[in-house]
């Protein structure tokens, strides 16, 4: 996160005074505080000023040449190949050293620029007497016409890799340069940056960016995040509609950009700047570190959010992605159902901010302890309609939530869950349903990830002694421990004179997901835990020990649980679980691994 300006300039802002000799004619009122939604591409906040660019417009010679200087435009266009090609491997070291991830995504258009395919293509349309300006536009365009109408937002999105190659050709053939006035702690407006442009205004002191194109996938949009700098894509006109020089507030949480912003908004942006500073610097050095035992086992750190805040917050504490998002949640607020427009919206947003980490999106757990007051009274509803359940008996409700999850899932960063799943039977209804949506949405014409994975929860027994079967269905296995422990032990999760008997180190339960986690293992999906379990102080160990290699908790735990992970010992995680699954009482269990931890805490390698 940065603050472009110094001091003296902020407080200058804040009065409402510009300083830049940038603060040419204004294209409207450009006093007025005005803001402007867009993505939010790359997190942080930045104070200063925009400099706008533009580039010249193109002048394409479409005469015809004559036949004696075929050869000349040929060799004209060789050429420009090659001089692209040395500049572009120039911003591929640059990028090697800053940005290791925009590598590849610039190597891949230095493998589009030395197409030998495109290469003859174009040298062919030369030869039908065109300039070799001219033949690279057409067949670049034509290229690009065939991607853009993929159904595919991915390929839609790489359409742009083509645009950016067959632009910097033609920059060079024409001659053409944009603009590279930027300077140190400004703010970059454009219509589009291209990678290289990222990386080149990132050299010269560029703080943040937004743009009128692009996606939330694009490499500029993942070249941002990698570069930590704040950015807001998608904002219409954002480069005609701003002049050069006007003081601006970039949001790259919430995707909003300010012009022209009042005191009070400025100061409330540098608090805010400053609250998540010292968050981050809260976090330490922990988050940046990998999430594995001391003797490397990988496993993945993901978050139970539901709420656009604390995806931030998992994103800032180092997390993968959302493990599960509650969607009944939303009827809380709403008090009925929302609509499938309504749950677009909300899905979109958090798919967004959690983009490019994958969020799984629960389907509506209504019924049991969470009722909402909608449901008629069951005599014994934990044991009644919830969950799948419920979904199945309410087709309507659930078609229009599968159909929202999916229209959410265009990045491809969405994953589906179904909860409290009891048979094989149940789950294929659910797929069903889901094939149902996608067909729908395609008789509809609108856009969704058709291999959208589809996990179970396993929270009951019976989902556990049939996970070899449903692993056999389902994409990935998520273990919601909560549930799995009260119907194990047929102990009601809410009611607290039975405490003793809602016992997470029950053998049972551990025995259940052992045999889960074999199940996943022999279909080959991953296996993670969302439960509360997962982020129990002590049970780390035995998760780890019986497999286990994705853990989903509460944002606010992630970085203690990453440590315990760091300090445990995958091979003594295995012997542990070994012994423990042994015993025949949960106090035993935990009275195990209380004294393993022991003794582990005193050896001396076990230190952070
Ligand atoms: C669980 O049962 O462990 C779970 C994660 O789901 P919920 O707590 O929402 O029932
Ligand atoms: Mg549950």
């Amino acid at each position: 996160m940065n603050t472009a300006l110094e001091h003296n300039e902020l407080s200058a802002l804040i009065q409402g005074v510009t300083t830049s000799r940038r603060s040419s004619a204004p294209k409207s009122d450009r006093r007025k505080e005005k803001r402007f939604k867009g993505l939010p591409a790359s997190p942080g906040i930045v104070i200063g000023r925009a400099i706008t660019h533009t580039t010249e417009p193109l002048t394409i010679r479409t005469n015809s040449i004559a036949a004696q200087d075929v050869a000349l435009e040929q060799e004209r266009f060789r050429t420009a190949v090659h001089e692209c090609t040395s500049e572009l491997q120039r911003i591929i070291v640059m990028a090697q050293e800053e940005a290791p991830v925009a590598a590849p995504i610039l190597e891949a258009q230095l493998f589009i620029m030395n197409d030998p395919t495109v290469g003859e293509m174009i040298q062919q349309r030369i030869e039908q007497l065109i300039t070799a300006e001219y033949a690279v536009q057409q067949v670049f365009d034509e290229h690009h016409r065939i991607l853009q109408h993929a159904p595919d937002t991915y390929l839609r999105e790489r359409a742009m890799d083509l645009d950016n190659v067959k632009n910097r050709l033609l920059d060079y053939l024409c001659n053409r340069t944009g603009t590279r006035d930027v300077e140190a702690g400004c703010i970059v407006l454009g219509s589009v940056l291209t990678p290289s442009d990222v990386m080149l205004f990132k050299k010269s002191g560029m703080v943040a960016f937004v743009t009128e194109l692009s996606g939330i996938a694009s490499h500029t949009a993942i070249l941002a995040r990698s570069l930590h700098l704040p950015s807001v894509i998608g904002v219409p006109n954002v480069a005609s509609r701003i002049n050069s020089g006007v003081p601006v507030i970039i949001d790259g949480y919430a995707g909003i950009v300010i012009i022209h912003p009042k005191p009070e908004t400025v100061a409330k942006y540098e608090r805010r700047r400053i609250d998540f500073e010292k968050r981050e610097k809260k976090l330490g050095r922990l988050t940046k570190l990998n999430s594995q035992t001391s003797d490397g086992r990988k496993i993945h750190l993901f978050a139970n959010a539901d709420t656009l805040d604390e995806i931030e917050e998992a994103r800032s504490s180092g997390a993968e992605g959302v493990g599960l998002v509650r969607t009944e949640l939303q009827l809380i607020e709403l008090k009925r159902l929302p609509t499938e427009e309504e749950q677009v919206e909300w899905y979109t947003e958090l798919a967004e901010r959690a983009y490019p980490l994958p969020l799984t999106v629960r389907a509506f757990d209504i019924g049991s302890d969470k009722s909402f007051g909608m449901l008629p009274p069951e005599p014994n509803p934990a044991l009644g309609l919830r969950g799948l359940r419920f979904l199945l008996k309410n087709r309507g409700a659930f078609m229009g939530q599968i159909r929202a999850i999916l229209r959410a899932s265009q990045h491809r960063n969405v994953r589906l869950m179904l909860p409290m799943v009891t048979s094989v039977q149940e789950f294929q209804k659910g797929l069903a349903i889901v094939e149902q949506a996608k067909k729908s949405l395609r008789d509809d014409e609108m856009l969704f990830d058709d291999n959208l994975p589809v996990g179970a929860m396993i929270e009951t027994p019976s989902a556990a002694l049939m996970a070899r079967e449903l692993g056999a269905l389902a994409d990935f296995f998520s273990i919601g421990t909560n549930d799995l422990i009260q119907y194990t032990l047929a102990a009601d999760r809410l009611n607290a004179s039975i405490i003793n008997v809602y016992d997470s180190f029950h053998p049972a339960v551990l025995r259940l997901i052992k045999m889960t986690v074999e199940a996943a293992q022999f279909n080959n999906i991953p296996v993670a835990v969302c439960g509360e379990f997962a982020g129990h102080s002590a049970a780390t160990e035995l998760l780890i020990g019986l497999g286990i290699e994705e853990l989903s908790v509460v944002p606010s735990v992630i970085l203690e649980l990453k440590k315990r992970i760091r300090k445990t010992s995958y091979t003594d995680a295995v012997t542990l679980t070994t012994e423990a699954l042994q015993l025949n009482t949960g106090i035993e269990i935990r009275k195990y691994v209380a004294s393993a931890f022991k003794k582990s805490s005193k050896s001396p390698n076990k230190a952070e």
